[in-house]
């Protein structure tokens, strides 16, 4: 199981840390156990023996390098190997066809492809500036076609309609001739897709496959499968040419297996992952990040990447200086709380964390915080400027109009003030430096 892998590989990784010096002997063992966990996680017998090999001759021929304790070294070492087994680097799209690049998404029912293709849209139009249109052929479930229309109008593609009257390659045969016509990029292709490997969907998508000629065949699966994926991916490798692999719901308790065990069995590349059920929930896949992931550490390199992309260093120095002059007021706190929603908000941080951490902080604690951000947001947002700038000047009538604006009640924006006043008297003890320190911790 994927979750056993993880367990399996970060109790390891915790024993093998303290250990003193990489002996022929603990490296047995501990290959051993690695072996066993990948097996357990369906991962094809040849490549597990390929990828204990790999690490054996590395670890047996490691020079122990300047502070690293042996047992890190050989961990950086499985750390490496898992990360070459999903994949080096990073995996993009090939869209370098003749408009439309057809893009077939391909799954069982439930793996995420619809919210997927979706993600993927606004993906294209933001990151790779297409102009990107969407359709399903899923005639079986006028409810996806529905759903695809809804979450198209979210990413802000176009979407081409159907109805389940039509046969599934008429669909795609109407799309690709409206794509050309009007100069779409891209047409992405939602499918059907059933409760269990099925014949029919097979042998249809198959057909699909053959009239789009898509420039890339994208296998949308559930990383929380754990067993199962392994399964479904052997059977759509089987029919289909896949380019390439969308791992979805990474944002789930299951991270480890399943990127290894699909991405062996199908040898195609993990391009994106799935992160959450939001329409930005799509990330392209980064095996070397991942593979820390799997071995429970958690995703220390995506956090620092992602609280110094969100900060404003030059807001941060702006803050600092203020702070020193004592002129802190709602404006900046208004910042601050902007810039905390800037970083994804509190959960998105939270999954980045190593899981032992992540689960200290709870779940329902923090989209509570989250809420709590908002409305502090909207009761800034109601003030004046005047207000902002001195909040010594909101009385009991402002008050009442500032909560009424808000839509909160008067005793919610007597705590915010009182929380500002806080904060206000903390970081004139910071004096500025201490903020700096504390910014300059967050970004490694
Ligand atoms: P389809 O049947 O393959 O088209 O699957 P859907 O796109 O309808 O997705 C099935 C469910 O999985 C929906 O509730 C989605 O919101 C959810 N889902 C899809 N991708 C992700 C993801 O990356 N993270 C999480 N948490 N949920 C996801």
């Amino acid at each position: 199981m994927a979750s056993a892998l993880t367990e399996k590989l970060s109790r390891l990784v915790k024993e093998l840390r303290g250990q003193a010096r990489i002996t022929e002997s603990n490296v047995q063992d501990m290959l051993r156990e690695v072996r066993m966990a990948l097996l357990e996680a369906d991962v094809a017998l040849p490549v597990v023996r390929d990828f204990i090999a790999r690490v054996k001759d590395k670890a047996l021929g490691q020079e122990v390098v300047g502070s690293l304790t042996p047992g890190q070294a050989l961990v950086g070492i499985i750390h490496r190997e898992l990360a070459a087994t999903m994949g080096a680097g990073v995996a993009d799209l090939n869209l370098a066809v003749q408009p439309p690049a057809v893009i077939l998404m391909a799954g069982l029912q439930g793996a995420g492809k619809t919210t997927t293709t979706a993600k993927l849209a606004k993906w294209l139009i933001e990151r790779r500036k297409k102009k990107v249109l969407t359709v399903s052929t899923d005639v079986y479930r006028p409810a996806a076609i529905e759903q695809l229309k809804t979450v198209t109008r979210q990413a802000g593609a176009e979407w081409f309609a159907s109805t389940p009257q039509q046969s599934p390659l008429d669909i795609a045969r109407a799309a690709l001739d409206h794509a050309r016509r009007h100069y779409f990029d891209v047409l992405l292709v939602d499918t059907a897709g059933r409760l269990a490997i099925d014949e029919a969907m097979m042998r249809e998508i198959q057909a699909l496959h053959a009239e789009l000629k898509p420039a890339e065949t994208l296998f949308v699966v559930d990383a929380m499968q754990g067993q199962d994926a392994v399964n479904t991916a052997r059977a759509f490798k089987e029919a289909l040419p896949l380019t390439g692999i969308v791992l979805t719901k990474l944002d789930g308790d299951s991270r480890g297996g399943a990127a290894l065990s699909v991405r062996a069995i199908t040898g195609a590349p993990i391009k994106f992952a799935g992160v959450s059920e939001k329409i930005d929930g799509l990330e392209l896949f980064d095996a070397e990040r991942h593979a820390g992931r799997v071995l429970g550490m958690g995703d220390i390199v995506a956090l620092v990447e992602q609280v110094t992309a969100g900060v404003d260093l030059q807001q941060a120095q702006k803050l600092a200086a203020k702070v020193k002059s004592g002129g802190f007021d709602l404006e900046d706190f208004l910042e601050q709380i902007r810039q905390m929603k800037k970083m994804g908000g509190l959960s998105s941080l939270l999954d980045k964390l190593p899981t032992q951490l992540a689960a200290k902080a709870g779940e329902a604690d923090l989209s509570r915080a989250e809420k709590d951000i908002r409305r502090k947001e909207g009761i800034i947002c109601a003030m004046t400027p005047e207000e902002r700038r001195h909040p010594e000047i909101i009385k009991a009538s402002r008050k009442r109009r500032i909560a009424a604006g808000a839509g909160v009640q008067v005793q919610e924006v007597n705590r915010l003030l009182k929380e500002f006043e806080q904060m206000q008297a903390m970081m004139k003890k910071m004096k500025g430096g201490g903020l700096m320190k504390m910014m300059k911790r967050l970004g490694g």
